[in-house]
């Protein structure tokens, strides 16, 4: 009965797990392949506030679905006055307290970062992080990605039964802002209808802001436009086996 009770959330949520080990959550916008539409999100995870990449979104007018922190939110002020003074382009969505990731259990690793202590501390990390996102824009958030974008059947049944949607990808941008320009133009010429990309919006000493800057117009210039995760329904791209 458990395990039935189980599939049928992780159906719900597109995660397929054969067990309880993290895995990333690949999602598209539920979109016609001739539509010619992607998302970006960004994520502020920690650290700084890439300048020059949200000047090159506000001038060639794409908007952006942005995952903060709070850590990032008490940490940049201004950059939070530039994002919400452009509504039409940017939501602000949450990306937990303290970047802690969203799976249960401390000696996980993904990306060197451990998991939660238990579902209390998962559940005070994500209404933390909502509360600085409803302080910061005066509006709920409605997303929730947990900090390195993997999940465990448990977190995501947790996050969804707090009212939010899971937030995942399809196309890994710049691989936590550590990937150099040509490979995140390289990454974004694979982009297709109904893509959700992944970057970072915290890193100004990265590629992540010229590279978006290059990818991101030539992608315009061949028809794509660019919506935010509220303007579409996602459904999951396919299910996530884990062995
Ligand atoms: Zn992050």
């Amino acid at each position: 009965m458990r395990t039935f009770a189980f599939l049928l959330f992780a159906a719900a949520s597109g995660l397929a797990l054969a067990d309880s080990n993290p895995v990333e959550l690949h999602q598209v916008l539920d979109l016609p392949d001739d539509a010619k539409v992607a998302a970006l999100t960004l994520d502020a995870c920690g650290g700084a506030y890439d300048a020059d990449l949200i000047a090159f979104l506000v001038d060639r007018g794409i908007p952006a679905t942005i995952f903060a922190t709070r850590k990032w939110l008490r940490k940049n002020p201004a950059a939070l006055s530039e994002l919400v003074g452009h509504p039409d382009l940017f939501d602000i969505e949450n990306h937990g307290a303290n970047h802690v990731p969203a799976f249960i259990g401390r000696d996980r690793l993904v990306y060197g970062i451990p998991g939660e202590l238990d579902v209390a501390h998962l559940k005070r990390e994500i209404s933390r992080g909502a509360s600085a996102v409803k302080n910061a824009t005066g509006a709920q958030p409605r997303w929730y990605r947990g900090a390195t974008g993997e999940y465990d059947a448990e977190s995501v049944k947790v996050i969804e039964g707090m009212g939010y949607k899971v937030a995942g990808f399809s196309v890994n941008a710049d691989s936590g802002a550590r990937l150099s320009r040509k490979r995140i133009v390289g990454r974004l010429g694979k982009v297709r209808s109904g893509d959700i990309i992944i970057a970072h919006v915290n890193r100004p000493e990265s590629d992540t802001a010229e590279g978006l800057a290059i990818g991101l117009k030539t992608l315009q210039d061949h028809g794509f436009r660019f919506v935010k995760l509220n303007d579409f329904q996602v459904r999951p791209l396919r299910p996530l086996l884990v062995p």
